[in-house]
């Protein structure tokens, strides 16, 4: 049992530009880069150019239109913590932030049965404890989730944006698997929660990814706010009417940012320290190059190393974290099984090989909050046919032909529904992340402790965590911490 208070280290004061006219670069038009070049604009800077490998802007947060319907294949929810990013949605107005409704969880794939995740949290504990009831086992989860709170907030003490470093005495507590950390707590109880909340987002299963990773996830105010039953209508994760690719779209658009689209970056070359950085790039002329004084990347930075000749110490923390993938298809078939709910997770799957389906969300009903099973008038198009983005998660990149003959199957098979068509498909690089070992050094707060040493700023879900709430959060630190 741990019970380490942690004394709280603060953040450094970082560099940065040195005037207001420096030439800033920003690679990268996701999430990161845009509300970079935002905030950076409003700070008063005046030469900020954004590259994007793309011909789109926004990254990870894609969203397709199809039958009249947007669908997020990237960013889609946000939790009770995403605070940052609602003050975003609101002040460019993008849309409106609409309850998502809960999952259903399928545990029998020879029986379609639909449970929640706090009913799959007491089955699982079940298997642990046979003497648990579904009388007795809410109040253990309850229990659990309250000694979460109480263990999360003596390590970390209270904190909001990025988790400030956690001391060494805690730090070597932790040096272990999420999983290993409920059962060393007695915290199994929380472990279908955490299969709802942690692992179907792609953040690991519980017994591989480190238990630092879990807890800058799951914050006591995300746990505490998501076990209270809530109404379809007040569910307190939420989506965006207009799909997230919008937001960014529309903060690059209203605050005039110069971005170039379809502009690789292939090359970076550190000049003198006053004379910064020559930045080769390719657009439709071809190989172009200019001069900047500050440079801010976003891209995973482990595949930067082949772009940028980073200083040797920084070059090896970037060249230990590695990625697994997240595929999202969006495929169009008729009804088949389901429960009342527009998305799935199929929990029997995440134990199977690679490829297989994990969830699947049905976007058009989502947004229509429709959770009575079927569409009660025609869809968008005029037939009954359901449009889902389906999750497949892998270690290594997947082929399409298997990521295709896995799908087909479930949608055939365990769905049991017909005119299966695959609409779009892409298959991201997920969650760039350190070893369990590498994470109990503190590699997170050593990344940050570098930020402007080299006029280099490093941003983006690499050098912290995969989710548009951190990614911003970090822009803002930085930010502070360099303005203070
Ligand atoms: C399937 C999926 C579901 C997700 N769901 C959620 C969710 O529900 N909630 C949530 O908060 N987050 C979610 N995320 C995570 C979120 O989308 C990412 O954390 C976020 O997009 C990261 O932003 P970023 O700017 O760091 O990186 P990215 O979005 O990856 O943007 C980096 C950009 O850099 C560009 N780039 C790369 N190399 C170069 C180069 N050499 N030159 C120029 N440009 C370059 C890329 O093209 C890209 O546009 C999800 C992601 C995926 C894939």
């Amino acid at each position: 049992m741990m019970n380490q208070t942690c004394p709280q280290t603060p953040f450094p004061k970082i560099k940065g530009p040195r005037c207001k006219h420096d030439k800033i670069a920003i690679i990268g038009a996701g999430p990161s880069g845009i509300h970079m070049a935002y905030r950076l604009k409003e700070e008063g800077y005046t030469r900020v150019t954004v590259f994007e490998k793309n011909n789109y802007i926004g990254g990870k947060s894609r969203t397709i239109n199809y039958r009249e319907t947007p669908h997020d294949m990237g960013t889609v929810y946000t939790q009770p913590d995403y605070t940052e990013i609602y003050k975003l949605v609101e002040k460019f107005n993008a849309g409106d932030l609409l309850p998502m409704p809960q999952p259903d969880v399928w545990v029998d794939e020879n029986n379609p049965t639909f449970i929640t995740s706090l009913q799959n949290s007491i089955r699982i504990l079940q298997g642990l404890r046979p003497n648990v009831t579904t009388v007795t086992g809410p109040s253990i989860v309850i229990d659990a989730t309250l000694r979460y709170i109480g263990l999360h907030r003596a390590m970390f003490g209270d904190y909001r944006g990025m988790m400030p470093r956690p001391c060494p005495a805690v730090l070597s507590q932790i040096n272990m698997t999420f999983g290993e950390f409920l059962t060393s707590n007695n915290l199994d109880a929380l472990r279908g929660l955490f299969f709802s909340i942690q692992t179907i987002q792609g953040y690991g299963k519980v017994d591989e990814i480190s238990a630092l990773y879990g807890l800058i996830w799951v914050t006591p105010n995300f746990l505490a706010q998501v076990l209270v039953p809530a109404l379809p209508s007040e569910r307190k994760v939420k989506i965006l009417s207009k799909g997230f690719q919008f937001l960014w779209e529309e903060i690059a658009r209203q605050n005039k940012l110069n971005v170039r689209l379809s502009s690789p970056v292939r090359n970076v070359v550190r000049l003198s320290k006053k004379k910064g950085f020559y930045v080769a790039y390719k657009d439709k002329h071809g190989i172009c190059g200019e001069r900047f004084d500050f440079l801010i990347t976003t891209p995973e930075m482990s595949t930067m190393t082949d772009v940028i000749k980073f200083d040797a110490q920084t070059q090896e923390m970037f060249l230990k974290s590695f990625h697994y993938y997240y595929t999202t298809t969006l495929a169009d078939a008729d009804f088949g099984i389901k429960g009342a709910n527009p998305q799935d997770y199929y929990y029997y799957n995440v134990e199977k090989g690679d490829e297989s389906v994990w969830a699947s969300r049905d976007s058009y009903s989502s947004l229509n909050l429709l959770i009575d099973g079927n569409y009660t008038v025609p869809n968008p198009g005029g037939q009954q046919l359901k449009t889902s983005v389906y999750y497949q998660l892998t270690e290594g990149k997947p082929k399409r032909q298997t990521l295709t003959r896995k799908l087909r199957q479930h949608v055939l098979s365990t769905e049991k529904a017909s005119n299966f068509k695959i609409i779009k498909r892409i298959r991201w690089p997920y969650f760039p992340r350190y070893s369990v070992s590498d994470m109990a050094t503190g590699i997170l707060w050593d990344i940050f402790d570098r930020q402007g040493l080299h006029n280099i700023w490093y941003i983006g879900s690499s050098v912290y965590f995969e989710s548009v709430m951190n990614i911003v959060e970090y822009n803002n630190l930085l930010l502070k911490q360099f303005l203070q």
